[in-house]
């Protein structure tokens, strides 16, 4: 791409930096920015980075929120018994839409992934087995996507917390294989949930 200005194609590369964003879209989100009011820009920019600078992830579950605690957490209403295991904040958006689940949350912020150099002490794992040893959890629920990065992620946390008297369940698999969490539909999501097995069984059958 040959560009006219310096200034244009340095704005251009950084938008092309984000993930889904060829430098096509970049140059189109671009020089939509140049056609709007400079506050529009200001205003993207400054969400942006007060985001990033400000940023707070709960103490108990890893979940983006701007309390110490976040909201689910702190609701007594909410069964503490029970933890739901997921990616990242988006899974959290999509279970909490369902409106099925009554639980709590733990926020591995990542999946293991040898291939991009993402080990178990990468991820809130080690919060997650002290939430167990404390004795509150009497369940887990993974409900990871089902790749190899999220099987071998789920049996790395099974094998840690083996030694405890937790019970272990993953999410139905009627979400096919390969699809990620968030895009399953709500209702699809609500029922795998209701209707979630055993994990043990999940290992024998996969
Ligand atoms: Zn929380």
């Amino acid at each position: 791409m040959e560009f006219s200005s310096k200034l244009l194609e340095n704005a251009v590369y950084e938008m092309s930096q984000l993930p889904g964003i060829g430098k096509r879209t970049a140059l189109r989100l671009v020089l939509h920015l140049l056609k709007q009011p400079e506050e529009r820009t200001q205003n993207l920019s400054n969400a942006l980075l007060k985001l990033k600078q400000d940023v707070n992830y709960c103490k108990n579950c890893n979940n983006i929120s701007d309390t110490e605690i976040c909201e689910i957490c702190a609701n007594p209403k909410r069964d503490k018994s029970l933890v739901c295991v997921v990616e990242d904040v988006r899974d959290v958006m999509a279970i909490e839409n369902t409106s099925q689940y009554q639980g709590l949350y733990h926020v591995l912020g990542g999946k293991i992934s040898p291939m991009e150099g993402v080990g178990p002490q990468d991820l809130n794992i080690a919060s997650l087995v002290k939430r167990v040893e404390s004795g509150d959890v009497k369940e887990l629920i993974f409900a990871l996507s089902s790749t190899m990065e999220g099987d071998t992620t789920n049996f790395y946390i099974y094998k840690q917390l083996e030694r405890f008297n937790v019970v272990t369940s993953t999410i139905a698999r009627g979400i096919s294989v390969g699809d990620e969490l968030e895009y399953a539909d709500e209702v699809t999501l609500g029922r795998s949930i209701l209707n979630r097995v055993p994990f043990e069984n999940s290992i024998k059958a996969g």
